[in-house]
């Protein structure tokens, strides 16, 4: 069995769109609209030497559902199977009380956390990383996924993690 890395976080933060930069596919749907995503997506990807199964955890829906416990039960349920979480965050939206809930979640899981802040285009990377400091993880891994930067350094976080 490959070891799964899972891509969780709030709506439109740019999970998908890392999926698709990491597996270098347009499988998983990138859309403008929050929660639009609507099947788990699995591909492969290296991590370091080795090949993983990538999850992006878009949506197993119930738009009934108010986002936040949609959110909540895809992140119990990537968590799970995973090896390594890649907990993305917007660097352009900052900090939101979705993201924190979710770091409530994931700190009830026993798995390696790497916090990801991506769309860091355009913004001074020390600047974007300092809103996220209260959440007590660290220095986050700064990507742009729709530009492809920082995605070795971060695949080379994930390589350590496994
Ligand atoms: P998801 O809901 O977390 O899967 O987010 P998506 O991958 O669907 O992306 C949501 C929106 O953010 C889309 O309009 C993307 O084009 C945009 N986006 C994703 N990554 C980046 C990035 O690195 N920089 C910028 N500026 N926009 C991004
Ligand atoms: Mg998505």
């Amino acid at each position: 069995m490959l070891p799964v890395v899972a891509i969780v976080g709030r709506p439109n933060v740019g999970k998908s769109t890392l999926f698709n930069a990491l597996t270098r596919t347009r499988d998983a749907l990138v859309a403008d609209m929050p929660g639009v995503t609507r099947d788990r997506q699995y591909g492969i990807c290296r991590v370091g030497p080795r090949p993983c199964v990538l999850v992006d955890t878009g949506g197993l829906v119930a738009q009934a559902e108010g986002i936040d416990s949609l959110t909540a039960r895809q992140v119990r349920q990537a968590v799970e199977e995973a090896a390594v979480v890649l907990f993305v965050v917007s660097a352009r939206d900052g900090l939101t009380a979705a993201d924190r809930e979710i770091v409530e979640d994931l700190r009830r899981s026993d798995r390696s956390v790497l916090l990801v802040a991506n769309k860091i285009d355009g913004l001074e990377h020390h600047v974007a990383a300092a809103d996220f400091a209260e959440l007590g993880m660290g220095e986050p891994l700064t990507v742009s996924a729709e530009h492809r930067r920082g995605l070795e350094t971060l695949m080379d976080a994930a390589a350590d993690a496994l």
